[in-house]
């Protein structure tokens, strides 16, 4: 390993700390409540270039889910993919499930599961503004330096990320 690499490498290393609440943050690193949908970004499971922008709208429960280009998943047909199931978990380990029910407009039972009871139809919904809202989350990687923890920094993958 040669000099210049070994300083690159340094550089880039964000400091790692402890979330509020553990969550999969290499999994789904941006999830809100926002438009009237839930919202967010979720890593592909097979390759780490690509992430899915998913969605469940309030109200209708219309489900969504493309890649970052725009790219309809292959696997959202008729009931929800892997990673509309992982959106909905991690907002349930962030908002709570009362929170996110109330917000989706969803009767979840005492004890029961917040997507056995969606039962929405498939509705594209445009991945750009939830990708930009995410991109400009990461804007926070411009902020000058501080010594200051941000917590939306925490998940950003620096060595070794968790695959
Ligand atoms: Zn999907």
């Amino acid at each position: 390993m040669d000099a210049e690499k070994t300083a690159w490498e340094q550089r880039s290393v964000v400091p790692v700390v402890p979330p509020v609440q553990p969550r999969k943050l290499a999994k789904v690193p941006f999830v809100e409540l926002a438009d009237g949908r839930l919202q967010g970004v979720v890593s592909s499971g097979s390759d780490i270039e690509r992430v899915y922008v998913s969605s469940i709208t309030a109200g209708s429960h219309a489900l969504s889910c493309s890649t970052n280009n725009n790219r309809p998943c292959g696997a959202l047909h008729g009931y929800a993919c892997k990673h509309i199931r992982q959106l909905a978990d991690e907002a349930v380990v962030q908002y709570g499930l009362d929170r996110v029910a109330r917000y989706l407009g969803v009767e979840v039972p005492e004890g029961g599961d917040l997507m056995s009871c969606i039962d929405g139809h498939v509705e594209r919904t445009p991945a750009a503004v939830v990708f930009s809202r995410f991109l400009r989350h990461l804007a926070y990687l411009e902020v000058p330096d501080s010594t200051e923890p941000l917590a939306e920094l925490h998940w950003f993958p620096a060595t070794g990320a968790v695959r």
